[in-house]
């Protein structure tokens, strides 16, 4: 199954509908943090529904990236707590919690340039076998705690197939952010954290990473928390949108709802990020 060339396609028509008796994947409550005089972010509460595809906005500086270091176990917020499957984050290290099933991508990409597609996806299954992914990676005999028909699989299904031995730094970055997805998707993550993952595309390369997320939350059942600028990818993809401003959540709802907001509209959608 390719999935490369499938457009975004509008939220209203996203499958599933997150009511408030649904158990949270991820609570995230009164989070603070400062460095040094700054406040960065300024008691942050939200939740994300298993299946959920939430997006976080907010103008340079806003807060987003140190929220998502938060999550991801990289930044020790001054106060407030988070929650994944009910399990305190905070006393564990990002090793630990990449065990529990939450994975991140990162800005710039963070592929090894110089090996093959199949070998990037390969070491993305260190969290789940326990593996040396490094050296599952660099001499692939070690890998056969992997499933190599379960990587065959994820490449065809990211529409990699055809260039899964080829080396990840003569790749386009359309591609390469594929393979980055493919990554994350081996070590069967719960929780996707994606940071700014249209950054470097063209029009067209963010319609098909939209279709892409979307099919990954429906098809592979993952979780996703998204930090973007490119409204156009947000609004599309997003079950919910919460917007942050000077470490401060100023809305949370529906696409439609934030991008309506007067204090969005002032502080984030008015701005040269539209
Ligand atoms: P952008 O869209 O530009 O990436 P952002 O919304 O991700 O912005 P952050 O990078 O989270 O914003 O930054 C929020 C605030 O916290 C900024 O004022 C930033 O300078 C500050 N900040 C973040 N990390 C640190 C740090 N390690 N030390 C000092 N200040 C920091």
């Amino acid at each position: 199954m390719a999935l490369q060339a499938q457009e975004a396609v509008a939220s209203d028509d996203a499958a599933p509908r997150f009511g408030a008796s649904q158990q949270p994947l991820l609570q995230v409550d009164g989070i603070a943090i400062r460095f040094g005089g700054i406040v960065a972010l300024d008691g942050i509460t939200f939740s994300l529904a298993p299946g959920e595809i939430l997006g976080l906005i907010g103008p340079n500086g806003a807060g987003k990236t140190t929220l998502f270091n938060c999550v991801s176990r990289l930044y020790t917020p001054n106060e407030g707590t988070i929650l994944f499957e009910g399990e305190n984050l905070m006393p564990l290290s990002a090793h630990q919690i990449s065990r529990l099933g939450i994975t991140r991508t990162f800005q710039n990409l963070a592929l090894f340039r110089t090996m093959s597609v199949r070998d990037n996806v390969l070491v993305g299954t260190h969290s789940k076998t326990g593996s040396n992914f490094l050296s599952d990676a660099l001499a692939f005999k070690g890998s056969r705690t992997v499933d190599d028909d379960e990587i065959t699989g994820l490449m065809e299904d990211l529409g990699l197939a055809d260039v899964a031995d080829r080396v990840v730094a003569d790749l386009p970055t359309g591609t390469q952010k594929r393979v980055e997805l493919a990554r994350a998707l081996a070590g069967h993550p719960k929780l996707l954290l994606l940071d700014e993952p249209a950054g470097g595309l063209t029009h067209s390369e963010v319609d098909e990473l939209g279709g892409l997320i979307r099919r990954i939350r429906d098809e592979h059942g993952v979780t996703v928390l998204l930090v973007e600028h490119h409204m156009g990818l947000v609004m599309a993809i997003s079950d919910t949108v919460v917007a942050l401003d000077f470490g401060r959540k100023i809305a949370e709802g529906t696409p439609a709802e934030v991008q309506n907001d007067p204090e969005v509209i002032r502080a984030y959608l008015g701005s040269s990020h539209k």
